[in-house]
Protein backbone atom coordinates (compact mmCIF):
# COMPACT_ATOMS: atom_id res chain seq x y z
CA UNK A 1 0.00 0.00 0.00
CA UNK A 2 2.61 2.08 0.12
CA UNK A 3 2.60 5.30 -1.86
CA UNK A 4 4.41 6.34 -4.59
CA UNK A 5 6.66 9.09 -3.78
CA UNK A 6 6.75 11.42 -6.38
CA UNK A 7 9.07 13.69 -4.96
CA UNK A 8 11.66 11.72 -5.45
CA UNK A 9 12.30 12.39 -8.88
CA UNK A 10 10.79 16.31 -8.69
CA UNK A 11 10.99 18.48 -6.45
CA UNK A 12 9.25 21.42 -8.41
CA UNK A 13 5.64 20.44 -9.10
CA UNK A 14 3.37 21.83 -6.35
CA UNK A 15 -0.04 20.59 -7.59
CA UNK A 16 -1.31 17.20 -8.41
CA UNK A 17 -4.24 14.75 -8.75
CA UNK A 18 -4.39 11.19 -6.71
CA UNK A 19 -6.42 8.15 -5.38
CA UNK A 20 -6.80 7.93 -1.24
CA UNK A 21 -6.35 4.57 -1.00
CA UNK A 22 -6.84 4.65 2.37
CA UNK A 23 -8.27 6.65 5.65
CA UNK A 24 -6.57 5.83 8.94
CA UNK A 25 -8.54 7.39 12.56
CA UNK A 26 -6.90 9.03 15.16
CA UNK A 27 -9.40 11.15 17.44
CA UNK A 28 -10.53 14.30 15.52
CA UNK A 29 -7.98 13.78 12.70
CA UNK A 30 -8.22 12.20 9.81
CA UNK A 31 -4.84 10.56 8.09
CA UNK A 32 -5.24 9.24 4.19
CA UNK A 33 -3.14 7.27 2.30
CA UNK A 34 -2.99 8.23 -1.29
CA UNK A 35 -1.71 6.24 -4.93
CA UNK A 36 0.92 8.77 -5.02
CA UNK A 37 1.94 11.81 -3.30
CA UNK A 38 4.01 14.85 -3.97
CA UNK A 39 3.97 15.64 0.00
CA UNK A 40 6.85 14.99 1.41
CA UNK A 41 6.92 13.46 5.13
CA UNK A 42 9.26 13.94 7.93
CA UNK A 43 12.44 11.94 7.75
CA UNK A 44 15.74 12.29 7.48
CA UNK A 45 16.38 15.07 9.51
CA UNK A 46 14.15 17.07 7.40
CA UNK A 47 10.18 18.46 8.03
CA UNK A 48 7.00 17.32 6.20
CA UNK A 49 5.40 19.63 3.45
CA UNK A 50 2.44 21.74 4.55
CA UNK A 51 -0.29 22.64 1.49
CA UNK A 52 -3.84 21.31 1.69
CA UNK A 53 -5.58 18.14 -0.07
CA UNK A 54 -8.85 19.22 -1.56
CA UNK A 55 -8.51 22.52 -0.20
CA UNK A 56 -8.27 21.11 3.32
CA UNK A 57 -5.11 22.15 5.16
CA UNK A 58 -2.73 19.34 5.81
CA UNK A 59 -1.71 19.54 9.48
CA UNK A 60 1.18 16.85 9.57
CA UNK A 61 2.71 14.13 7.28
CA UNK A 62 4.09 10.81 8.37
CA UNK A 63 5.66 7.80 7.61
CA UNK A 64 4.12 4.29 8.89
CA UNK A 65 6.49 2.32 9.82
CA UNK A 66 4.99 -1.12 9.59
CA UNK A 67 4.64 -0.43 5.79
CA UNK A 68 6.03 3.04 5.24
CA UNK A 69 2.85 4.31 3.87
CA UNK A 70 2.78 7.96 3.97
CA UNK A 71 0.06 9.56 6.00
CA UNK A 72 -1.24 12.96 5.45
CA UNK A 73 -2.90 14.45 8.62
CA UNK A 74 -6.02 16.55 8.26
CA UNK A 75 -8.15 18.21 10.63
CA UNK A 76 -11.77 16.71 9.99
CA UNK A 77 -13.75 13.41 10.20
CA UNK A 78 -15.89 14.11 7.14
CA UNK A 79 -15.44 11.48 4.14
CA UNK A 80 -14.32 12.74 0.85
CA UNK A 81 -14.50 11.13 -2.69
CA UNK A 82 -11.55 9.08 -3.46
CA UNK A 83 -10.05 11.63 -6.22
CA UNK A 84 -8.30 14.58 -4.58
CA UNK A 85 -6.10 17.76 -5.56
CA UNK A 86 -3.28 17.92 -3.95
CA UNK A 87 -1.65 21.83 -2.90
CA UNK A 88 2.40 21.99 -2.13
CA UNK A 89 3.01 25.31 -0.29
CA UNK A 90 5.86 26.08 -2.50
CA UNK A 91 7.76 29.26 -0.03
CA UNK A 92 8.56 26.13 2.97
CA UNK A 93 9.18 23.52 -0.15
CA UNK A 94 11.66 25.93 -1.55
CA UNK A 95 13.18 26.51 1.86
CA UNK A 96 13.95 23.34 2.33
CA UNK A 97 15.31 22.40 -0.78
CA UNK A 98 17.46 25.55 -0.23
CA UNK A 99 18.70 24.66 2.94
CA UNK A 100 18.65 20.53 2.24
CA UNK A 101 21.07 21.05 -0.61
CA UNK A 102 23.11 23.61 0.94
CA UNK A 103 23.71 20.99 3.98
CA UNK A 104 25.02 18.45 1.12
CA UNK A 105 27.56 21.14 -0.14
CA UNK A 106 28.78 22.31 3.68
CA UNK A 107 28.76 18.80 4.62
CA UNK A 108 31.37 17.78 1.97
CA UNK A 109 33.18 21.16 2.29
CA UNK A 110 34.49 20.11 5.59
CA UNK A 111 35.01 16.88 4.35
CA UNK A 112 37.48 18.17 2.11
CA UNK A 113 39.23 21.12 4.00
CA UNK A 114 39.22 19.36 7.28
CA UNK A 115 38.21 15.66 6.75
CA UNK A 116 35.11 16.34 9.08
CA UNK A 117 32.23 14.09 8.41
CA UNK A 118 28.83 14.83 9.20
CA UNK A 119 27.19 12.49 11.91
CA UNK A 120 24.71 14.63 12.25
CA UNK A 121 21.56 17.17 10.53
CA UNK A 122 18.81 19.01 12.12
CA UNK A 123 16.62 21.13 9.88
CA UNK A 124 13.47 22.62 11.28
CA UNK A 125 11.33 26.09 10.85
CA UNK A 126 14.32 28.64 12.57
CA UNK A 127 17.19 25.88 12.67
CA UNK A 128 19.73 24.09 10.10
CA UNK A 129 22.85 22.48 12.28
CA UNK A 130 24.94 19.90 11.15
CA UNK A 131 27.20 17.86 13.39
CA UNK A 132 31.08 17.49 12.94
CA UNK A 133 32.44 13.89 14.47
CA UNK A 134 35.17 16.57 15.75
CA UNK A 135 35.82 18.99 18.74
CA UNK A 136 38.16 21.19 16.95
CA UNK A 137 38.30 23.56 13.68
CA UNK A 138 40.48 26.18 13.40
CA UNK A 139 38.84 29.87 12.49
CA UNK A 140 40.93 29.21 9.29
CA UNK A 141 39.45 25.70 8.23
CA UNK A 142 35.80 26.84 9.17
CA UNK A 143 36.01 29.97 6.76
CA UNK A 144 37.57 28.13 4.42
CA UNK A 145 34.73 25.67 3.95
CA UNK A 146 31.86 28.40 3.88
CA UNK A 147 34.08 29.78 1.08
CA UNK A 148 34.42 26.50 -0.80
CA UNK A 149 30.57 25.82 0.07
CA UNK A 150 29.92 28.96 -2.04
CA UNK A 151 31.88 28.86 -4.94
CA UNK A 152 30.19 25.26 -5.55
CA UNK A 153 26.74 27.70 -5.46
CA UNK A 154 28.26 30.05 -7.92
CA UNK A 155 29.51 27.63 -10.36
CA UNK A 156 26.03 26.34 -10.67
CA UNK A 157 26.21 23.30 -10.51
CA UNK A 158 23.73 20.69 -11.96
CA UNK A 159 22.27 18.68 -8.88
CA UNK A 160 20.83 15.22 -10.02
CA UNK A 161 19.28 12.38 -9.04
CA UNK A 162 20.00 8.59 -9.09
CA UNK A 163 18.71 5.53 -8.25
CA UNK A 164 21.09 2.40 -7.92
CA UNK A 165 20.78 -1.14 -6.11
CA UNK A 166 22.66 -1.59 -2.88
CA UNK A 167 25.15 -3.54 -4.16
CA UNK A 168 25.75 -0.61 -6.81
CA UNK A 169 25.94 1.97 -4.27
CA UNK A 170 29.06 0.14 -2.35
CA UNK A 171 30.79 0.48 -4.77
CA UNK A 172 30.39 4.30 -5.53
CA UNK A 173 32.06 6.55 -3.17
CA UNK A 174 29.21 7.87 -1.42
CA UNK A 175 29.82 10.53 1.34
CA UNK A 176 27.33 8.57 3.32
CA UNK A 177 25.89 4.81 3.06
CA UNK A 178 22.60 4.25 4.62
CA UNK A 179 21.55 1.07 6.45
CA UNK A 180 20.79 -1.14 3.28
CA UNK A 181 17.10 -1.54 2.74
CA UNK A 182 14.91 -3.17 0.31
CA UNK A 183 14.89 -1.63 -2.98
CA UNK A 184 16.47 0.78 -4.56
CA UNK A 185 19.02 3.76 -3.25
CA UNK A 186 18.33 7.40 -4.07
CA UNK A 187 21.66 9.41 -4.75
CA UNK A 188 22.47 12.93 -4.80
CA UNK A 189 24.58 14.08 -7.06
CA UNK A 190 26.19 17.42 -6.77
CA UNK A 191 27.95 17.45 -10.48
CA UNK A 192 32.11 16.48 -9.51
CA UNK A 193 31.67 17.86 -5.79
CA UNK A 194 29.62 15.08 -3.19
CA UNK A 195 27.63 11.56 -3.92
CA UNK A 196 25.11 11.04 -1.08
CA UNK A 197 22.12 8.67 -0.14
CA UNK A 198 19.51 10.82 0.67
CA UNK A 199 15.71 10.82 0.41
CA UNK A 200 15.20 14.59 0.91
CA UNK A 201 13.81 17.62 -1.87
CA UNK A 202 16.82 19.25 -3.28
CA UNK A 203 17.29 22.31 -5.72
CA UNK A 204 18.16 21.34 -9.36
CA UNK A 205 20.94 23.44 -9.51
CA UNK A 206 23.08 24.73 -6.72
CA UNK A 207 22.91 28.71 -7.31
CA UNK A 208 19.13 28.07 -6.10
CA UNK A 209 21.06 28.03 -2.77
CA UNK A 210 21.84 31.22 -3.14
CA UNK A 211 24.05 31.80 -0.14
CA UNK A 212 25.77 29.76 2.86
CA UNK A 213 26.34 31.86 5.82
CA UNK A 214 27.97 29.68 9.42
CA UNK A 215 26.36 31.48 11.92
CA UNK A 216 27.73 29.35 15.08
CA UNK A 217 30.07 26.89 15.92
CA UNK A 218 28.74 24.90 19.60
CA UNK A 219 31.07 21.71 20.97
CA UNK A 220 29.07 19.15 22.07
CA UNK A 221 30.98 16.13 23.78
CA UNK A 222 33.38 14.72 20.92
CA UNK A 223 31.38 16.92 18.06
CA UNK A 224 30.93 20.41 16.97
CA UNK A 225 27.55 21.53 16.04
CA UNK A 226 27.93 24.13 13.17
CA UNK A 227 24.63 26.29 12.69
CA UNK A 228 24.24 27.61 9.33
CA UNK A 229 21.50 29.33 7.16
CA UNK A 230 21.04 29.33 3.29
CA UNK A 231 19.41 31.31 0.70
CA UNK A 232 16.73 33.17 2.37
CA UNK A 233 17.65 31.92 5.39
CA UNK A 234 20.79 34.19 5.33
CA UNK A 235 19.04 36.68 3.96
CA UNK A 236 16.80 37.28 7.05
CA UNK A 237 19.48 37.15 9.02
CA UNK A 238 21.87 38.98 7.45
CA UNK A 239 18.65 41.82 7.49
CA UNK A 240 18.58 41.14 11.40
CA UNK A 241 22.05 41.51 12.20
CA UNK A 242 22.33 44.50 9.57
CA UNK A 243 19.64 46.35 11.38
CA UNK A 244 20.83 45.50 14.78
CA UNK A 245 24.20 46.87 14.02
CA UNK A 246 22.78 50.58 12.37
CA UNK A 247 20.70 50.49 15.45
CA UNK A 248 23.61 50.24 17.22
CA UNK A 249 26.15 52.78 15.67
CA UNK A 250 23.05 55.30 15.25
CA UNK A 251 22.86 55.15 19.18
CA UNK A 252 26.52 54.84 19.80
CA UNK A 253 27.24 57.60 17.19
CA UNK A 254 29.96 55.38 16.19
CA UNK A 255 30.83 53.50 12.96
CA UNK A 256 29.76 49.94 12.28
CA UNK A 257 33.46 48.87 12.93
CA UNK A 258 34.27 50.85 16.53
CA UNK A 259 30.52 49.19 17.40
CA UNK A 260 32.74 46.42 20.12
CA UNK A 261 35.10 48.98 21.63
CA UNK A 262 32.03 51.03 22.23
CA UNK A 263 30.51 49.06 24.06
CA UNK A 264 33.24 47.68 25.51
CA UNK A 265 34.37 51.29 26.87
CA UNK A 266 30.57 52.11 27.98
CA UNK A 267 30.47 48.54 30.17
CA UNK A 268 33.63 49.89 31.51
CA UNK A 269 32.86 53.01 32.62
CA UNK A 270 29.34 51.91 34.06
CA UNK A 271 31.20 49.41 36.33
CA UNK A 272 33.16 52.45 37.36
CA UNK A 273 29.66 54.50 37.69
CA UNK A 274 28.67 51.91 39.85
CA UNK A 275 31.64 51.60 42.30
CA UNK A 276 31.18 55.54 42.59
CA UNK A 277 27.58 55.22 43.28
CA UNK A 278 27.87 53.00 45.81
CA UNK A 279 30.60 54.43 47.77
CA UNK A 280 28.56 58.16 48.02
CA UNK A 281 25.40 56.05 48.87
CA UNK A 282 27.39 54.44 52.07
CA UNK A 283 28.46 58.28 52.73
CA UNK A 284 24.85 59.74 52.56
CA UNK A 285 23.73 56.54 54.68
CA UNK A 286 25.91 57.60 57.32
CA UNK A 287 24.98 61.29 57.35
CA UNK A 288 21.12 60.03 57.26
CA UNK A 289 21.53 57.78 59.97
CA UNK A 290 23.19 60.61 62.13
CA UNK A 291 20.68 62.72 61.34
CA UNK A 292 17.82 60.29 62.31
CA UNK A 293 19.93 59.47 65.18
CA UNK A 294 18.88 63.43 66.32
CA UNK A 295 15.03 62.51 65.77
CA UNK A 296 15.43 59.80 68.24
CA UNK A 297 13.30 59.64 71.21
CA UNK A 298 14.44 58.37 74.37
CA UNK A 299 12.97 55.81 76.50
CA UNK A 300 15.11 54.52 79.85
CA UNK A 301 18.48 55.22 78.23
CA UNK A 302 17.88 53.89 75.15
CA UNK A 303 17.57 55.83 71.92
CA UNK A 304 14.37 55.10 69.87
CA UNK A 305 13.92 55.89 66.14
CA UNK A 306 10.62 55.35 63.96
CA UNK A 307 10.86 56.51 60.18
CA UNK A 308 9.18 55.70 57.44
CA UNK A 309 10.76 56.01 53.84
CA UNK A 310 8.83 56.41 50.68
CA UNK A 311 10.17 54.37 47.37
CA UNK A 312 11.70 57.19 45.79
CA UNK A 313 13.99 57.71 48.93
CA UNK A 314 15.07 54.34 49.62
CA UNK A 315 15.17 50.54 48.82
CA UNK A 316 15.30 47.28 51.00
CA UNK A 317 19.15 47.04 50.54
CA UNK A 318 19.51 50.70 51.72
CA UNK A 319 17.31 50.13 54.88
CA UNK A 320 19.25 46.80 55.79
CA UNK A 321 22.60 49.35 55.31
CA UNK A 322 20.78 52.14 57.53
CA UNK A 323 19.31 49.84 60.32
CA UNK A 324 23.19 48.76 60.46
CA UNK A 325 24.56 51.70 60.81
CA UNK A 326 21.91 53.46 63.28
CA UNK A 327 22.32 50.04 65.76
CA UNK A 328 26.34 50.19 65.96
CA UNK A 329 27.23 52.76 68.28
CA UNK A 330 24.73 53.22 72.24
CA UNK A 331 21.53 52.14 72.71
CA UNK A 332 19.55 52.35 69.60
CA UNK A 333 16.12 50.76 68.60
CA UNK A 334 15.20 51.58 65.00
CA UNK A 335 11.53 51.03 63.65
CA UNK A 336 11.86 51.35 59.85
CA UNK A 337 9.38 50.96 57.04
CA UNK A 338 9.65 51.35 53.33
CA UNK A 339 6.41 51.84 51.06
CA UNK A 340 6.43 50.99 47.29
CA UNK A 341 5.10 47.99 45.20
CA UNK A 342 5.45 45.93 47.86
CA UNK A 343 5.52 47.39 51.63
CA UNK A 344 8.76 46.78 54.20
CA UNK A 345 9.17 46.73 57.89
CA UNK A 346 12.74 46.65 59.71
CA UNK A 347 13.03 46.64 63.14
CA UNK A 348 16.32 46.29 64.60
CA UNK A 349 18.33 47.00 67.84
CA UNK A 350 21.86 47.48 68.91
CA UNK A 351 22.60 44.47 70.87
CA UNK A 352 22.81 46.21 74.25
CA UNK A 353 19.41 48.32 73.68
CA UNK A 354 16.32 46.10 75.24
CA UNK A 355 13.78 44.95 72.85
CA UNK A 356 12.02 42.02 71.39
CA UNK A 357 11.66 42.85 67.76
CA UNK A 358 10.49 39.78 66.84
CA UNK A 359 7.57 40.04 69.36
CA UNK A 360 6.91 43.54 67.51
CA UNK A 361 7.21 42.64 64.08
CA UNK A 362 3.88 40.69 64.27
CA UNK A 363 1.40 42.87 65.34
CA UNK A 364 2.80 45.62 63.21
CA UNK A 365 2.50 43.92 59.80
CA UNK A 366 -1.16 42.85 60.67
CA UNK A 367 -1.67 46.63 60.26
CA UNK A 368 -0.65 46.29 56.69
CA UNK A 369 -2.79 43.04 56.23
CA UNK A 370 0.39 40.68 56.12
CA UNK A 371 1.55 37.66 57.92
CA UNK A 372 4.84 37.19 56.02
CA UNK A 373 7.45 38.15 58.32
CA UNK A 374 9.84 36.70 61.39
CA UNK A 375 13.55 37.45 63.47
CA UNK A 376 15.29 37.68 66.48
CA UNK A 377 15.55 39.73 69.58
CA UNK A 378 18.17 42.03 67.59
CA UNK A 379 16.42 42.31 64.23
CA UNK A 380 12.78 41.44 62.41
CA UNK A 381 11.53 42.14 59.45
CA UNK A 382 8.16 41.31 57.12
CA UNK A 383 6.69 42.66 53.81
CA UNK A 384 3.28 43.21 52.85
CA UNK A 385 1.17 44.66 49.54
CA UNK A 386 1.69 47.66 48.34
CA UNK A 387 -0.10 50.57 50.84
CA UNK A 388 0.39 54.31 51.18
CA UNK A 389 3.43 55.83 53.99
CA UNK A 390 0.51 56.74 56.40
CA UNK A 391 -0.70 52.84 56.87
CA UNK A 392 2.88 51.58 57.43
CA UNK A 393 3.42 55.01 59.47
CA UNK A 394 0.52 53.35 61.56
CA UNK A 395 2.29 49.96 61.75
CA UNK A 396 5.42 51.24 63.03
CA UNK A 397 3.53 53.55 65.72
CA UNK A 398 1.95 50.21 67.18
CA UNK A 399 5.28 48.60 67.11
CA UNK A 400 6.83 51.96 69.31
CA UNK A 401 3.65 51.69 71.61
CA UNK A 402 4.20 48.19 72.25
CA UNK A 403 8.75 48.39 72.58
CA UNK A 404 7.43 51.25 75.24
CA UNK A 405 5.70 48.83 76.91
CA UNK A 406 8.64 46.14 76.38
CA UNK A 407 11.36 48.62 77.58
CA UNK A 408 8.96 49.87 80.85
ZN1 LIG B 1 19.46 15.53 1.03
Amino acid sequence: MASKRLYYKNAYTTRFEATIVDRVRDGEQTAVILDQTFFYPTSGGQPFDIGTINSIPVQDVTIRETDEAILHWLDTTELWQDNIVGQINWPRRFDHMQQHTGQHILSQSFNQIAQAETVGFHLSDNTLTIDLHTTQLTPTQVEEAEFLANQIIWQNRPVNIHFVTPEQAKKLALRKLPPVRQGKLRLIEIDKFDLTACGGTHVKSTGEVGIIKIVKLERQNNQLRVEFACGQRALHDYRLKNSIINQLSAELTTGMGEVVESVLRFKEETKENRRQLKKQQEQLLYFKAAELLKTSKTVGETAVISHVFSKEESDPGQLRILANHLTQNGQVVALLGLAGEKSQLLFCRSQDAPGEMNQLIKPALQILGSAAGGGSAIMAQGGGPSTDTARIQQAIDKAERLLIGQIR
